[in-house]
């Protein structure tokens, strides 16, 4: 069951049902899920999925150690994070309104909400109804880290300080999360302090923006330079830049104007792109690993689906992880151990993706 719960992701299926047609159809992919001749009923998917939802702690467990996994094969993973939000629109329409023009009493998902997105591609930004998935991703491997489902009426940079948690409850490093500008606010600059945790977000243009309160000191010299930060003091220090102001320098306490990663350097740029892989993982969930659309109503079941697309995912790059970490060693002494070692670890994978003669459109 739990492979089926993974084959539903790989294949990019918005149904159980549509997932157990598949299975019935193939008996190499019956093979690889060990019920060969005696695939299971859709009533057994769906009797499965409420159990998940019953036992949600078990599926975070499973995923808390994939992602164990993962870290113990790259090391990088999980050291810069970028945090965004999109949206998931529901599986129901939403209207105020009924057709006749009556205030509607009943939601066939009473659990979405109206909430904002942005523009993408030609697709115009504006109100939708449903939940958005607020997500912490590695910039360094491109992997989701934390996420976290809610209706999408609810405030984004609400949730960057629960995903950071989340990601250190997880055994990750979180040196530095970088996020938009909707995120720029006091309150989450200083609740990346309090977990220490540098933030990299371009400014809202406030009227102490417009005012300049943000740039670096400066004298008859010139503009001050960064001569660096101390993270135990909450401080970045700035020098005149000919060192002939008494004193030459000065300390200047970390806040939304003045990040430990100060604006405009090398380094807030650098990692500031890297915000970009939030976005391009949206993307891929959505539309290879069928993140989109929704099929199932309810803040439980759309949390289910989005964890166990997550979970598929990450569980699909560790596999990848392992099997390419013990091919190398032993690929010029034991071919057959090699070979075996390999079948082994990409069960779940690549051996799941691969049965002959399956067609599939998630790609
Ligand atoms: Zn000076």
């Amino acid at each position: 069951m739990i492979g089926l719960a993974l084959a539903k992701s790989l294949y990019a299926l918005p149904t159980w049902t549509r997932v157990v047609a598949l299975v019935a159809d193939h008996w190499r992919l019956q093979r690889v899920l060990g019920c060969e001749g005696d695939p299971p009923s859709k009533w057994a998917a769906y009797r499965f999925a409420t159990k998940l939802r019953e036992n949600g702690d078990k599926v975070e467990r499973c995923i808390d150690s994939v992602v164990e996994g993962l870290k113990a094969k790259l090391p990088t993973y999980g050291t810069d994070l970028a945090i965004d939000a999109s949206d998931m629109p529901a599986y129901a329409a939403g209207h105020r309104f009924t057709p006749t023009g009556k205030v509607r009493e009943r939601y066939s998902d009473p659990d979405a909400t109206w909430g904002h997105r942005s523009a993408v591609s030609v697709r115009k930004g504006g109100g939708f109804y449903g939940f958005k998935l607020h997500l912490a991703a590695c910039t360094k491997t491109g992997l989701p880290v934390a996420w976290h489902v809610e209706a999408a009426n609810e405030a984004e940079s609400l949730f960057s300080a629960p995903l950071i948690d989340v990601a250190r409850g997880r055994g990750l490093l979180v040196d530095t999360v970088a996020m938009d500008r909707g995120y720029d606010i006091g309150r989450v600059h200083e609740e990346c302090a309090e977990r220490d945790c540098l933030p990299v977000v371009p400014l809202k243009q406030t009227p102490g923006v417009k005012r300049g309160d943000h740039l670096p000191p400066s004298c008859e010299h010139g503009t001050w330079k960064f001569a660096g930060s101390d993270r135990k003091r909450g401080a970045s220090k700035w020098r005149c830049p000919t060192g002939e102001c008494r004193p030459a320098s000065t300390w200047i306490k970390a806040s939304r104007l003045h990040p430990l990663i100060p604006y405009g350097t090398d380094r807030w740029r650098k990692l500031y792109r890297g915000r970009s892989a939030v976005e391009r993982e949206f993307g891929r969930l959505k539309n290879e690993w069928g993140l989109k659309p929704l099929r199932v109503r309810g803040l439980e079941r759309v949390r289910l689906h989005a964890d166990l697309t997550v979970l598929t995912k990450l569980a699909c790059a560790l596999s990848r992880a392992r099997s390419t970490r013990s091919l190398a060693p032993s690929r010029s002494k034991e071919p057959q151990v090699r070979g075996r070692a390999a079948g082994a670890s990409s069960g779940a994978g690549s051996g799941a993706r691969s049965p002959s003669g399956i067609c599939h459109s998630g790609g």
